[in-house]
Formats: C-alpha cells, sequence, structure tokens
C-alpha cells in the first residue's frame, strides 16, 4: 500500500481579488519543485507555521498538469491488478470539485472525467493489442456517504430509505448491499451517467434542506479484464469528501451538530488511517468509519492519493489550519 498526500492551492476567485493571501507554496531548496506550505500563526502573525508534503500545486496548476502528474502514472498499474484511491479533502469553496469533477470546458475537465477517458483508452488498446482475446469491461458505482448511512446517486432519491443501504462483510470486503452498477462503453456513456446522478445527488439534498458539501460522494470505476478464464479485477475509487470545515463555527443549528459530528469522526478516522499507512503500521483503524471501512482503506495492495485543496485567502485561515494540521504527512516542520 503507498500513499501520497498533496495540495493544491486554487487561485483567488474573481470576488477575493485584492483580497490578503495568506497561503504559499516553498521549496525546500532553491531550484527543487514545491513541497511545503507556509500559512501565519493565527495567534501571532509575525510567526509562520509550515507544512510538508510530497509535493505542492500552486494556483498556476492546470487541470491537466494535476492529473498528468498525480493520476496518469497509476493508470498502468490499476491495469495490473491494484487498486486506486484518490480523496479531495479540504473547506468548502477550496476546489475538491473542481479537482475532482472539473468544469464543462475540455481544459477544466477534472480528475474523474481524465481517468476515465484514459482508462477507456488503455482498455480498447489492449483489446486490439490482443486481437480481442482480452476484453476490458468498465463497470460504475457512485454513492454519497450523509450522516453516515450510504445512499446510491445511480438511483432516482425517490428511491432512497430512511436508513440508507446496509454493508455485509463477504470474503473479508465490506460491501454496500444492493448498490447498483452500470456498464459503461466510452466517455459519452460515462458523462450522460455522471450528470444525471449528480443531479440526483443535488435533488436529494435540496429536499433534506442539506447541502451536497455535507456528503461524501464516493465514485467507483471497476475494470475487468478477462483473457479465457482468466478475469483479473481492479478498482479506481474517486471520492469528493464534504468540506472539513468547523460547523458548529458558522451554524449551530441541530441538524448541522449531527451532520458536523458525521463528518468530522468519518474524516477524522480517514486522516487516522492516512497516517498509518504512510508510518508502515499493521494497524489500519480503517472500520472506524463507514468510508474507510467500504473503501477497505489500507486492506488491499494498492495505491491511495488524497489531494489536500487550499483556499488562498485569509477568509479560511482557522478552516485551513485545522485541515493542514488533519491531513497527514503535512506535518509541522
Ligand atoms: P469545493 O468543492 O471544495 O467546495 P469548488 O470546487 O466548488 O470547491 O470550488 C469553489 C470555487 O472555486 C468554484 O467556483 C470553482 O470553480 C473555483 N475553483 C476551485 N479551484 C479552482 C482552480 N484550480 N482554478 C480555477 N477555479 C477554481
Ligand atoms: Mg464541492
Amino acid at each position: 500500500m503507498s500513499v501520497r498526500v498533496v495540495a493544491r492551492i486554487r487561485p483567488l476567485l474573481e470576488k477575493e481579488l485584492g483580497k490578503d493571501v495568506i497561503v504559499r507554496p516553498d521549496r525546500v531548496e532553491e531550484g527543487k519543485p514545491f513541497t511545503v506550505v507556509k500559512i501565519p500563526n493565527p495567534k501571532n502573525e509575525t510567526e509562520e507555521f509550515s507544512f510538508a508534503f510530497n509535493s505542492v500545486y500552486d494556483q498556476t496548476t492546470t487541470q491537466e498538469e494535476l492529473f498528468t502528474a498525480e493520476v496518469a502514472p497509476h493508470i498502468k498499474a490499476l491495469f495490473q491488478g491494484l487498486d486506486l484511491t484518490i480523496f479531495a479533502y479540504g473547506v468548502t469553496g477550496t476546489g475538491k470539485t473542481h479537482t475532482m469533477r472539473g468544469g464543462l470546458r475540455l481544459a477544466d475537465r477534472g480528475v474523474i472525467p481524465r481517468l476515465l477517458s484514459n482508462v477507456f483508452r488503455r482498455g480498447k488498446k489492449l483489446m486490439k493489442d490482443t486481437n480481442g482475446r482480452t476484453t476490458v469491461d468498465v463497470a460504475l458505482s457512485y454513492y454519497e456517504i450523509y450522516n453516515d448511512k450510504v445512499y446510491d446517486l445511480l438511483e432516482p432519491p425517490e428511491k432512497r430509505t430512511a436508513a440508507g443501504l446496509p454493508l455485509r462483510e463477504k470474503d473479508g470486503k465490506t460491501i454496500v448491499v444492493g448498490l447498483s452498477e452500470r456498464s459503461c462503453g466510452d466517455l459519452k456513456d460515462f458523462e450522460r451517467l455522471y450528470i444525471e446522478a449528480n443531479n440526483n445527488r443535488v435533488t436529494a439534498a435540496t429536499k433534506l434542506n442539506a447541502h451536497s458539501s455535507r456528503s461524501h460522494a464516493i465514485l467507483r470505476v471497476k475494470v475487468t479484464q478477462t483473457t479465457g478464464d482468466v478475469v483479473k479485477e481492479s478498482t479506481a475509487s474517486a471520492i469528493d469528501l464534504a468540506g472539513s470545515e468547523d460547523n458548529r463555527r458558522t451554524d449551530n443549528g441541530k441538524e448541522r451538530l449531527v451532520e458536523s459530528a458525521a463528518i468530522n469522526k468519518s474524516l477524522f478516522v480517514l486522516s487516522q488511517c492516512i497516517d498509518a499507512i504512510s508510518r508502515g503500521d499493521k494497524r489500519i483503524p480503517y472500520r472506524e468509519s463507514k468510508m474507510t471501512r467500504i473503501l477497505s482503506l489500507g486492506q488491499n495492495n494498492g495505491i491511495t492519493i488524497m489531494i489536500l485543496n487550499l483556499a488562498p485567502v485569509r477568509s479560511y485561515h482557522l478552516d485551513t489550519l485545522s485541515s493542514l494540521n488533519v491531513s497527514s504527512r503535512a506535518k509541522r516542520i
């Protein structure tokens, strides 16, 4: 199991132009790429905290650059049978959805459509190179975890039950019972499905008077390669996590407290798992939250990439600092 933790600082939004920028990337040595994020101590601004990452991307980084550097190199391993898990972590408004889903313009497309496009391309090539002896199937599941309950996003919100979908253990793995899976032939297929599912997500949240930033959205791409009797299966998971901000600070309604307890717990467990994996621990506390349990985080022989999204401006100061503190490897140095 290998894990990379990287940070991505987004550019200023139009409404932020002229605002105070307090988060900056840095390098440990002249000429080296960025691996450090610096932020002032809110209690004493003459002092600066430094956090180290495997890599730090500044506001000029394009979607293509991020994908090429962090995700593309692992797609070969996915086809060799390893699982790939990519998280976007951070405060609401810092660019998680932009990083994972991105915009409609080709250049703005995020990790998810690029991953799919890459997988389809590689799959087609493999079938061609083997003269059809190997077939490649790509199947998608897409679900969200809200208040520690699992809901299928490929199904319309009317079909949801209050309890959500149950989990069950099977062959040492946790499965979501009744989760749908759709076969996908190409990027067009995928996009149709993905847009519909994201609409389901927004509709369901609106009904509950909630916001989709308070749930974790998990896209699972199952790649099955079949050559005669030999079947090789691997999974790429792309997760747009719930916002890591402390909801108690902004809104102390009862609902929000319930949500915030569930969100904080699962994000805390996630960071503990990432920590344990990067230390090479044998025991990884992945059973402590539904999200990490479903992903069997640390149990498989795979690659995990955590992208910490950061906003550069002062209005996020405390939340930014706490997300830097929580995200592992982002140790104060
Ligand atoms: P989150 O999902 O973390 O709440 P979003 O992805 O919705 O955040 O981003 C918040 C805003 O910032 C959106 O308007 C988004 O388009 C913009 N944004 C985020 N990252 C970037 C980026 N790297 N380049 C340009 N705009 C960005
Ligand atoms: Mg979002």
